[in-house]
């Protein structure tokens, strides 16, 4: 049974955890079979799951697509990256051997938003490392159209 992702942060922030994830997956092939090439990873953020911007996407949809169609290395979906047990997932989680795509608010927020997070994990927050995806005033088709586009230019990048 899915359970509506408007259900789960008031519960989830509540808890006392370092960090906590709604869900985490990896889609590979052989694309990526290879352990040569930089990491691809998919770091989705869902602002707490009642942003009016994000209202009309669905994320477990979402993520079960790009899952099941989108291959990458792994993919994580946090409720609110920007705080302080989001920035201590990505200490503790983000290599300078992988490039990261981050769905969540709009571009010039990330920058300055999850700046902290990359810092703390000493991983530049540059070009070969991180890729923006607005979803702000997206649906799940455009969300999901966005997310596949930035997985193929950092598969560009990777190979
Ligand atoms: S990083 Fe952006 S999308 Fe995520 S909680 Fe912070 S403001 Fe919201």
């Amino acid at each position: 049974m899915w359970i509506s992702v408007k259900a789960l942060p008031a519960a989830v922030l509540a808890d006392e955890s370092r960090y906590c994830l709604f869900a985490a997956s990896t889609a590979r092939n052989e694309l990526f079979a290879k352990e040569e090439h930089m990491k691809i990873a998919i770091l989705m953020c869902c602002c707490s799951g009642v942003c009016p911007s994000m209202d009309k996407i669905n994320f477990f949809e979402l993520t079960e697509r790009l899952r099941l169609e989108v291959p990458h290395d792994f993919m994580l979906l946090h409720p609110r990256l920007c705080e302080e047990n989001g920035e201590a997932l990505m200490r503790d989680l983000l290599k300078p051997d992988t490039i990261y795509i981050t769905p969540a608010c709009n571009e010039k927020h990330q920058m300055k938003l999850l700046a902290a997070g990359f810092q703390k994990a000493g991983v530049p927050m540059d070009e070969k490392h991180w890729i923006p995806v607005t979803l702000a005033q997206k649906d799940t088709e455009q969300a999901f159209a966005d997310i596949k586009e930035a997985v193929e230019k950092a598969k560009g990048m990777a190979s």
